[in-house]
């Protein structure tokens, strides 16, 4: 649909309520007194809290950020709002106090003692005057650090709604400065004193958008305000003024849209969903001070007014000031007070404690008395008279609305359009039966929040649930690999030691072994000298040797897997317990064939030699013999020293061949110990026969 901007068109329903607004235009817009204390709650927009980044004790300047928005990674959020010290001073306290809202909720806060010198932040900039030289993001950011929301009550974070404007194309800007509801006029006093401020604003929002039209809707009552703007519009402005009659709720978002344009926001979407960005001239007032003269939203307008009071006017006001403190300095009569509402006396709701704060969405206090304001009448039930759904400016069915969220069938309400209902409080107003109908539909609403909120709770518990059992169901499948792997692996182990003791007494045949430590005993062999017992004996030595290491290689894997917390080691004990038997039994043969080769071998020559008391000639051939045996025994440890270097060398070597060729090396050495020892015994039983010969 095309916007058509040639006429001024109409929205459904409405009211035309008593107005009130001469009350408070009567003084010009000024500053309140600086309070001695301020209390700034940390959710001051819709979406995520802000997190407070100074401590108790702390010194503040004004405009110093005190509270920023991030996510749980720590990232800077675009949904929320940072908060900023409105005065200077210390910090006091952080604290959960009460703050405004229509259930009387209590919130994080950050409480300020004033220091009275109200210093801005060092080194502040005054004024940026080539911002148009920024980039889009960095006018955004530059928003979004500045703790802009909707000033007009809605309190959405503003850098978010322009981020979803500048994503899409932006066919209309409009400024809404209607301000349709009953007493307030923050706005109209805004605008007769800061239209030059405003346009600033729009000029940024224009440079930041680059939107099809650009166009202000203001009501028709207010004529001072309409005058300061055609003043600050320049003839060749691309700004276009669309004066609107005054009938409530014109300035809802929709409404107005509707009222300029023509365009018809659907049930269910955003004005950006059809091109339309909507921004109201408080809020862009706060984008020129924050891009152009660097202050960030510590302060804003409110018309206080009501006839509780003797002075109801505009001020100027810091966040975090008490109503209280803003209701004297207009002259509070508290003897009139019997009602106190924040926000208009449509969409507003009753406070009763004057020591709350002024928030970023607080637009106007109204204190007034019951017979000014009047009380709320007693409720009556529906008698179904069409008058609500007459003057309802969303096209909903007030009635059944109603009949739905009073009897908690919220759901039924959702699908009859309630999120579509703006809480304009028409129907209230015009219902017979005095329903408080706005109050009804915020319930439902908090309810259909919960509700959804336990809905995604729920989902993100299924779906935790649903990842931890894949989680486990993967854990158990990988250990069951490792113990498969695990008992292979030990498998394949005990096979190859079963393999390497099978293959020991066989050393002489096997190739392999020939060409390392076998020659000299096949050479041995060969000769008659050594006994078969000996040469038993050598080659149990060998497999001993060998039975050692396993046990030592076994003990380490197993005091490995331990360290390492392994769950099944039962594989590797048991490789170790059939170690260590095999070790023991080899033991045992080992003491044996000890005594056998000491009985038979060793003995045997020297003795022959001291019986014949002479060197004779078979001595003789015994110690050469011996000497024989231990050239060779010598050369088996040279050779198996040499294939053990190579092996260590070698990349391919596999620990199973290192050991089996340090067990040879061992052997080799043992053998050629006794060969010495022999060798020295039989010379030393030889020595005194030689002497008396010599
Ligand atoms: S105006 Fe009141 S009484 Fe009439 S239909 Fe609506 S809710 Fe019922
Ligand atoms: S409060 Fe909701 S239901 Fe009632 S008139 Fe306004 S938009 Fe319609």
């Amino acid at each position: 649909m095309t916007p058509d901007f040639s006429r001024v068109h109409r929205f459904h329903g409405g009211i035309q309520p008593p107005e009130h607004k001469q009350i408070s235009t009567t003084m010009p817009l000024q500053a309140a007194a600086l309070p001695d204390r301020v209390v700034l709650p940390l959710q001051q927009s819709s979406g995520l809290m802000a997190q407070a980044v100074v401590s108790v004790g702390d010194y503040v300047y004004r405009g110093q950020c005190i509270a920023q928005v991030k996510t749980l990674e720590g990232q800077s959020s675009a949904l929320g709002a940072a908060v900023h010290a409105s005065i200077s001073g210390h910090v006091s306290e952080l604290a959960t106090l009460p703050v405004p809202h229509p259930g009387g909720l209590q919130s994080p806060c950050i409480v300020i003692e004033s220091d009275g010198l109200d210093l801005p932040v060092p080194d502040h900039v005054q004024r940026q005057d080539d911002w148009q030289d920024l980039e889009a993001e960095q006018l955004l950011a530059t928003i979004g650090a500045a703790g802009i929301v909707g000033l007009g009550g809605a309190g959405f974070p503003t850098h978010t709604k322009l981020a979803g404007g500048f994503a899409q194309d932006t066919r209309l800007l409009l400024i809404n400065a209607a301000e349709c509801e009953p007493y307030i006029t923050a706005d109209d006093m805004l605008l007769r004193q800061r239209s030059a401020a405003l346009i600033e604003g729009i000029q940024v929002l224009v440079h930041l958008l680059e939107p099809e039209h650009v166009v202000i809707g203001i009501e028709d009552n207010k004529s001072e305000a309409i005058a300061c703007l055609r003043a600050a519009i320049d003839d060749d402005s691309c700004i276009q003024l669309v004066v609107v009659p005054t009938r409530y709720p014109s300035g809802g978002e929709k409404q107005l849209i509707q009222l300029v344009s023509g365009l018809e926001v659907p049930s269910g979407k955003r004005p950006i969903d059809i091109g339309v960005v909507c921004q109201n001239v408080g809020t862009v007032v706060a984008v020129a001070d924050a891009v152009i003269r660097h202050q960030p939203l510590i302060e804003r307008v409110v018309t206080v007014t009501g006839d509780a009071l003797a002075q109801p006017r505009n001020f100027y006001v810091r966040l975090g000031t008490s109503i209280e403190h803003v209701l004297t300095q207009a002259g509070l009569r508290p003897q009139q007070l019997q009602r106190l509402i924040m926000g208009g006396p449509m969409m507003g709701f009753a406070l009763t404690d004057l020591s709350l704060p002024v928030v970023k969405t607080t637009n106007c206090l109204l204190a007034g008395s019951n017979e000014a304001l009047g009380a709320p009448g007693e409720e009556m039930p529906c008698i179904r008279c069409g008058e609500c759904e007459a003057v309802c400016p969303a096209q909903l069915l007030p009635q059944q609305l109603y009949w739905f969220s009073a009897h908690q069938q919220y759901q039924k309400a959702a699908s009859f359009d309630l999120w579509d209902c703006i809480e304009c409080g028409a129907c209230a107003y015009v219902c017979p039966s005095d329903i408080p109908l706005v109050q009804y539909y915020r319930h439902a609403k908090d309810e259909l929040r919960v509700l959804t909120d336990e809905a995604q709770k729920a989902e993100q518990a299924r779906q935790r649930f649903e990842a931890r059992q894949a989680r486990l169901t993967r854990q158990a499948e990988e250990k069951a690999a490792k113990r498969a792997a695990r008992a292979a692996k030990a498998q394949q182990i005990q096979s190859a030691s079963k393999a390497t003791a099978a293959s020991q007494p066989k050393a002489t045949s096997d190739d392999s072994l020939s060409s390392n430590a076998t020659p000299p005993l096949s050479e041995s062999a060969s000769t008659s000298s050594i006994s078969p017992s000996l040469r038993s004996s050598q080659q149990h030595k060998i497999a001993l040797a060998a039975a050692q290491v396993a046990l030592k290689r076994a003990d380490k894997q197993l005091a490995a897997a331990k360290a390492r917390r392994e769950e099944d080691v039962t594989a590797l004990e048991a490789k170790v317990e059939q170690a260590r038997e095999k070790l023991k039994a080899l033991q045992n043969v080992s003491d044996t064939l000890s005594d056998t080769v000491s009985a038979s071998v060793t003995p045997a020559t020297p003795v022959t030699a001291k019986a014949s008391g002479s060197s004779t000639p078979a001595v003789s051939a015994s110690l050469k013999q011996l000497k024989i045996t231990r050239a060779a025994a010598l050369s088996a440890v040279k050779k198996a020293e040499k294939g053990l270097l190579n092996l260590q060398r070698a990349t391919d070597a596999t620990a199973e061949q290192l050991d089996a060729q340090k067990a040879r090396l061992a052997g080799a050495q043992e053998q050629f110990e006794a060969a010495e020892k022999a060798l020295q015994k039989a010379q030393l039983a030889t020595e005194p026969t030689q002497e008396s010969n010599s």
